[in-house]
């Protein structure tokens, strides 16, 4: 459990920002969230003297772990030339090089600074090119904090969109029309009644935003050939997959192409970023070339390119990729196990380096599905990893991230944790 020194800040924290943070999920972390001193490699150190095994990342970026040698020595060099232009610079044309090869062959990228603006400037592309002002989305998918998908998170949301976020205008929110995530008949509904008007079915190819929900065999195929008939783009959002599930991310890993890629995190390299890419009969319908908007002082930032370029290099040797998966099938077997041994009810949902376990004896299929599990049990799950030293999402609603350089030893280590947890998980009567 976080110590005093945290306590001490984070209670100053809440007299500054609105919850003590400056993103919501950091407050799940209870009594109070942990301050950083430091972190390298698996590790994160806190001000109060622990040392955690981190399989949050960051919440998805950190594929390396913290503080990678290459990725550093590519930031030092950078920072040496400089760190803003505000002028166009060579890293930005190597960067969507590797972007291009891996997502768009032939196409085009435009360089933002989060996955909101990505998928932000994603659906305006989307609206501009098509003509069409509607978007379909998946109840309890996330593709950012703007208000055109901040729409469709809650239970009460039908088919017309309510705003998850007080602020929403209900006039943009109708303009979303809420599916549900690996339900074809839904969207199909969706489209028989509005499909002309439809100018975007945006989707997480893989939900890494509620716990971890794979697609189900031919859903994402179906939403491709879908769009494809009434003449919507199909905005892959693999802002959390993308570089994750491999090198071309879900598209490649589900053989299924979106229209439009949106990325971020990863290909980052831990700065700040948000990737469109798409072909360029599409993209070049954005400013200057075209007449869909989009601007940035951060645009293409030179710390970023430098970081990605080299994080990319990296997951080029594959060697991460075969690290992360690893550790991340290890653990799985290790929640497996521990399931069966305490004759426990649960759901663990596994996809290449990302999973989640989801206590419910049913099959955790959707946003919905995942909610209804005993949230419960995980938080205390959670706690307790936490008191040994792994820290893992607060919230089931996230997902549980391994990374290159969660190696055999500190797989090792979480499974002693892991074991010890369940075992204080019975004590308390939660399991
Ligand atoms: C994190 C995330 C976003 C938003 O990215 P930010 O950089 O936090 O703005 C969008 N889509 C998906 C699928 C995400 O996981």
């Amino acid at each position: 459990m976080p110590g005093s020194r945290s306590k001490e800040l984070y209670e100053k924290a809440l007299s500054i920002f609105p919850g003590g943070v400056n993103s919501p999920v950091r407050a799940a972390v209870k009594p109070y969230p942990f301050y950083v001193e430091r972190a390298e490699g698996p590790y994160i150190y806190t001000v109060d003297g622990e040392k955690l095994i981190d399989y949050v990342l960051a919440y998805g970026p950190l594929f390396l772990g913290h503080k990678h040698p290459r990725v550093l020595e590519a930031v030092r060099e950078q920072l040496e030339k400089g760190w803003l232009y505000g002028a166009p610079y060579e890293l930005e044309i190597k960067l969507a090089e590797k972007i291009l090869k891996y997502y768009h062959p032939g196409g085009m990228v435009r360089f933002v600074n989060t996955g909101t603006e990505a998928t932000m400037t994603a659906i305006r592309l989307a609206r501009g090119v098509t003509g069409r002002d509607l978007v379909v989305k998946f109840q309890g998918c996330y593709h950012g904090a703007h208000d055109a998908v901040l729409v469709g998170a809650g239970s009460a949301a039908a088919e017309y969109g309510v705003p998850m976020s007080k602020g929403v205008p209900s006039d943009v929110a109708k303009l979303t029309l809420v599916a549900k995530y690996n339900d074809l008949e839904s969207v199909e509904k969706i489209m028989r009644k509005h499909g002309e008007k439809v100018a975007a079915v945006i989707v997480e190819p893989v939900v890494g935003n509620a716990g971890v929900i794979p697609p189900k065999p031919g859903f994402l195929q179906g939403l491709r050939e879908l769009t494809k008939t009434y003449g919507a783009l199909l905005i892959m959002d693999e802002v959390i997959t993308g570089f994750r599930l491999g090198l071309g991310g879900a598209q490649e890993y589900y053989g299924v192409k979106g229209d439009i890629t949106t990325l971020g995190k990863i290909v980052g390299g831990g700065m700040p970023i948000g990737v469109v890419a798409a072909s360029k009969e599409v993209m070049k319908e954005l400013t200057p070339s075209g007449k869909v908007f989009n601007a940035g002082t951060f645009n293409a930032h030179p710390v970023t390119m430098a970081a990605g370029l080299a994080t990319i290099e990296v997951l080029e040797t594959g060697e991460p990729y075969k690290v992360a998966n690893n550790a991340a099938k290890t653990l799985v077997e290790t929640l497996g196990d521990l399931v069966k041994r305490y004759g426990i009810e649960a759901t663990i949902n596994h996809v290449e380096s990302m999973f989640q376990i989801f206590f419910t004896g049913n099959e955790v299929a959707s946003p919905e599905d995942a909610q209804k599990s005993k949230k419960e049990v995980y938080v205390a799950l959670h706690e307790e990893l936490l008191k040994r030293g792994v820290f893992i999402a607060p919230s089931q609603m996230e997902a549980v991230f391994t990374s290159g350089v969660h190696s055999e030893d500190v797989v090792e280590e979480t499974k002693k944790a892991l074991e010890e947890s369940f075992k204080a998980l019975r004590e308390r009567g939660l399991i």
